[in-house]
């Protein structure tokens, strides 16, 4: 399983309850982000390239909170990322390595209701990962040197989830599924706090996490009190 997102935390917010719940159950799981995050924080005194290394290192600790130990950095620049054929190539690239059944990845959707979860970089990261989940990774002549070159057989992915409910066609839902993490919510937290560089008041983060996790669930019909995280999955024949 590979997780594409644009910056570190992404994966956190979205998906780390599910993560968890995955490696519990023995998958493989691999993350791949696209920018090392330089563009965070709000400390003008740290140079960029310290924030990236320090961002690196906390997406590495959120990760092992959750039982992921691979993590791979394309290192596109922050806040500047755009669904290039570079950036499809570099993906697509990680997935014939990685040959999973199934990526997770951003909304390349703007979701009107929230403009934080709408970050450019995230629209653009999700789109690259949508186009080399299908055509470029299962493409023998799409970035031919991943083949000729560097030798990587094509690979066919077989599930793509994106991560957050169906923005703007509420029916879609439907297609939908939730992912229940009440047993998983806490290793999430853990995972989230891990972005000490990222937030200033871990307790509200936590409480926030715990609370949005709580309304997922009721919104997928979970019994009180669940958690839930919310994916929309395309199969692909
Ligand atoms: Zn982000």
């Amino acid at each position: 399983m590979l997780v594409v997102t644009a910056h570190p935390d992404d994966v956190d917010f979205g998906a780390a309850g599910t993560m968890a719940a995955f490696t519990s159950a023995g998958v493989e799981v691999t993350y791949c982000i696209v920018t090392n995050g330089d563009a965070g924080g709000s400390d003008r005194e740290m140079s960029r390239a310290d924030m990236a290394a320090l961002r690196q290192d906390e997406q590495r600790a959120a990760a092992a909170a959750v039982g992921v130990r691979d993590v791979r950095f394309l290192g596109h620049p922050d806040g500047m990322v755009q669904p290039t054929l570079e950036l499809r190539r570099d993906v697509s690239r990680v997935i014939r390595q990685v040959r999973p059944e199934r990526v997770v990845t951003q909304s390349p959707e703007r979701n009107w209701s929230s403009i934080f979860a709408s970050h450019p970089d995230h629209l653009a990261a999700g789109e690259a990962a949508v186009c080399a989940v299908y055509p470029d990774s299962r493409n023998p002549f799409a970035h031919p040197e991943l083949l000729d070159v560097e030798g990587l057989e094509p690979w066919h992915v077989s599930e793509l989830w994106i991560m957050g409910p169906a923005a703007a066609d509420p029916s879609a839902q439907a297609f939908g599924i939730a992912v229940d993490t009440s047993a998983t919510v806490e290793r999430k937290v853990e995972a989230l706090l891990s972005h000490r560089s990222q937030i200033p008041d871990p307790d509200a983060v936590a409480e926030r996490v715990r609370e949005w996790a709580r309304d997922q669930a009721a919104r997928a019909g979970l019994p009180d009190g669940s958690s839930a995280e919310l994916f929309r999955v395309t199969r692909i024949p």
